[in-house]
């Protein structure tokens, strides 16, 4: 054990009870930043069947409706979030948007680094580009940090992908959460624009970070302001994705 455990043991970033061994490096494996019961639900999660395609989550590349009107048909995630009030999704969620809690971020990271290695592994050669959807404006100043950025940060640390921050937010909108399809695709519009590191970017292919999806307006949106770079790829990649919205949409 190592002393600063001893003095501080290492809580579960979901449920808060102190982890009862000592964690592993995260990287390493069977390092958790969960207890056995919370982890056991995460992985429950992953395993989830996609009801499109039916494979589990983590290996569904389906993206939400609205994507697909748009013609992006690919979105690469960890699991489904159904909207449950309480759980280890919504927490480790909750916690990356709140918390900065450095063992939490790791962990999401490193977990992401799975599907997604799965699926990039077909452009193996191309030269590859990590960057994110920015986060608002007051929930940035309110909490001092974009966790989506840090996510993509650790992801290129750990998969050696180098991270660009290709995006910028322009324009605040309102909050999302309690907006309509058409009402998120308007209040999205035009509230992203590309910085000057997205010369770089021409002809490569760039994995764009998101937290959770759950229509895809903003998504779809720095999708489309990327594109104004010529990149040869975009593979958008999440968290969870909202299955509610994904399922009233669809049927
Ligand atoms: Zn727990
Ligand atoms: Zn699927």
């Amino acid at each position: 054990m190592r002393l600063i455990d001893f003095f501080f043991p290492p809580k579960c970033v979901s449920c808060g009870n102190t982890l009862k061994s000592a964690p592993k490096r995260i990287h390493e494996k069977g390092g958790d930043a969960l207890c056995g019961e919370c982890r056991a639900e995460w992985e429950k999660a992953k395993l989830e069947q996609c009801r499109f395609c039916r494979r589990p989550m983590m290996d569904c590349y389906c993206s939400s409706p609205l994507m697909r009107r748009k013609g992006n048909n690919v979105l690469i995630k960890l699991c489904a979030y159904a909207g449950e009030p309480k759980g280890t999704v919504k927490q480790i969620i909750f916690t990356l948007k709140r918390n900065a809690d450095r063992r939490a971020e790791l962990f999401a990271a490193c977990q992401l680094h799975s599907p997604l290695s799965k699926y990039i592994s077909k452009y193996l050669g191309e030269d590859l580009y990590i960057t994110n959807v920015p986060r608002r404006f007051d929930a940035y100043s309110k909490y001092g940090y974009d966790h989506a950025e840090i996510l993509a940060r650790n992801l290129s640390r750990i998969s050696g992908i180098p991270y660009l921050p290709l995006i910028e937010r322009v324009r605040e909108g309102k909050e999302q959460k309690n907006l309509t399809v058409e009402q998120r695709c308007e209040n999205i519009k035009d509230a992203f624009a590309l910085t000057k590191e997205a010369e770089k970017v021409q002809g490569k292919c760039i994995i764009l970070i998101d937290d959770i999806v759950t229509t895809g307006a903003s998504v779809n949106e720095c999708i489309s302001v990327l594109k104004r770079a010529n990149p040869a790829a975009i593979l958008p990649a999440c968290i969870a994705q909202t299955t509610k919205t994904f399922k009233a949409e669809n049927d």
